[in-house]
């Protein structure tokens, strides 16, 4: 490799913006933004093929999806990403809404974009962050256009819809090197696909691809290209994507132009909302560091964009992850993008609880409220929770509950013996009975602020982002 060469130093409001690029052997050059002070990212890695396209917007390189669904938290948010700010650890917020969460809440996506703002003016955040139009499909993307900058496109429900056999062949043919050997640096074992494999593959991936690429190009139409970020979501489906599926889905999104900086597979394992992660944790960390390798090597061999990165889906609370997570980011230097939506709304109820009086008799009320609509309130989320009806408190236990017990059922200290996973699942998908509640939930959030914020900020940080990203790995 030369040396990196100084290209220009210009500045662009108060940004300073020192573009350097580095000239590889082959035909591509490799752009590393680094931007400093306030703006669009600290350090921001874009990479194109042989063309430039220097002013794309650029997730960096941790990233963290936060939801707050009725709008109350996005300053004890903000506060847990101050913390980590403050040790030294770049981590851009995304503050992310998908059109269920919209529905069932009753909101609107302006209103997310202006928490957030008011958030970031008022703790005076200086650095990136995003307003994410989660799990949108075409049908449901336009309302979200003029107030994200960050979309996370779902096909998971065109898996395995057979994309036309033109199409398919043509795949095939461009992509003869997926048949055969494939040595990928960081796997140990060599991918070995046969062409019906890859065949298979495709046939089971290419239309939902061809799908993300109808939309990303729509929305490329309504924001411009390089204006927004990229994601691709596979993850709300039955079965696991396996690390040279990846692979096969990768060449197709470069195939259909899409310049994806995050993508969602469905990892093994059972991603239950609120609660741990329930599975092999080793076998977790083998296929994830595989995902990194094949990504990797994608960005390389397909001219990615080469800040792309794994986002996992339902990501909070996954404790028991974590550190292999941890492991995997510092040994290969790969970023990561989390998404933890649920587990804020979880922290307001805990918030309330801690604060007694009213508040708790409101949580035990959300409750009561949440076990009459069992049924009503998990369907949605079935594929993503786990809960034994059996174990549940009767709603005459929590009556009698002090803030300490309902506080230690609720909150996820796995060492807690009184610590009641089925509870907390029930709860987080229950936050359309708060919803319901109005203006009289909205306004004991207020009342009991300090407790609140307090949780979320604590739960954030202390939880996730430091076992993430901030503390040092475990061996
Ligand atoms: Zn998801």
């Amino acid at each position: 490799m030369s040396p990196p060469a100084f290209q220009r130093a210009e500045r662009v409001g108060r940004d300073l913006r020192y573009r350097l690029s580095f000239l590889f052997p082959a035909d591509f050059v490799l752009l590393i933004f680094i931007t400093c002070g306030s703006g669009d990212g600290a350090i921001a890695l874009a990479y194109q093929g042989s063309e430039v396209q220097p002013d794309m917007l650029v997730l960096g390189r941790y990233s963290v999806g936060v939801g707050d669904r009725f709008a109350h938290q996005a300053r004890a948010q903000l506060r847990a990403f101050l913390l980590a700010a403050g040790q030294g650890v770049e981590v851009v917020p995304v503050w992310n809404k998908s059109n269920r969460e919209h529905i069932t809440i009753g909101s609107e996506p302006a209103s997310v974009r202006a928490a957030a703002e008011a958030a970031v003016r008022e703790l005076g955040w200086s650095r990136s962050w995003h307003v994410d139009a989660d799990h949108i499909r075409l049908e449901t993307v336009d309302r979200f256009v003029p107030h994200s900058d960050f979309f996370t496109i779902d096909v998971a429900d065109f898996i395995g819809r057979a994309p036309a056999e033109a199409d398919l062949a043509a795949f095939i043919k461009r992509h003869g090197e997926l048949a055969g050997r494939i040595q990928i640096p960081g796997i140990d074992q060599t991918i070995e696909l046969s062409r019906a494999e890859v065949e298979c593959m495709a046939g089971k991936y290419l239309f939902a691809v061809q799908e993300a690429g109808r939309i990303y190009r729509q929305l490329e139409k309504a924001k411009g290209a390089g204006r927004f970020i990229t994601e691709i979501s596979m993850d709300e489906t039955d079965h696991p994507q396996t690390p040279p599926e990846l692979l096969v889905i990768l060449a197709a999104i470069a195939d259909a132009g899409i310049p994806v900086q995050t993508i969602a597979p469905k990892f093994t394992g059972r991603f239950n909302k609120g609660v741990d992660y329930v599975g092999d944790a080793r076998q977790f960390e083998t296929e994830f560091n595989a995902d990194l390798a094949v990504i990797a090597y994608a960005i390389s061999q397909y001219k990615l964009p080469a800040n792309l990165k794994l986002s996992v889906h339902s990501g909070s609370d996954k404790f028991s992850i974590y550190p292999a997570i941890r492991r995997s980011l510092t040994r290969t230097g790969a970023g990561l993008h989390i998404k933890t939506a649920g587990t804020t709304w979880l922290e307001e109820v805990i918030g309330l609880a801690e604060a007694g009086g009213n508040g708790l008799t409101l949580a035990k009320e959300i409750y009561t409220e949440a076990l009459g609509h069992l049924d009503e309130l998990c369907a949605p989320y079935a594929a993503v929770i786990d809960i034994r009806p059996k174990k549940l408190p009767t709603r005459e236990t929590v009556q009698g509950w002090t803030s300490k017990q309902y506080v230690n059922a609720l909150r996820h200290d796995p060492a807690c013996p009184e610590f009641n996973p089925h509870l907390r699942q029930l709860l987080h998908v229950g936050y359309k009975i708060a919803a319901k509640m109005g203006d009289r939930y909205l306004k004991l959030l207020e009342e009991c602020e300090p407790t609140i914020a307090r949780n979320v900020t604590g739960n954030l940080y202390d939880r996730h982002i430091k076992p993430l990203f901030v503390d040092r790995p475990s061996q």
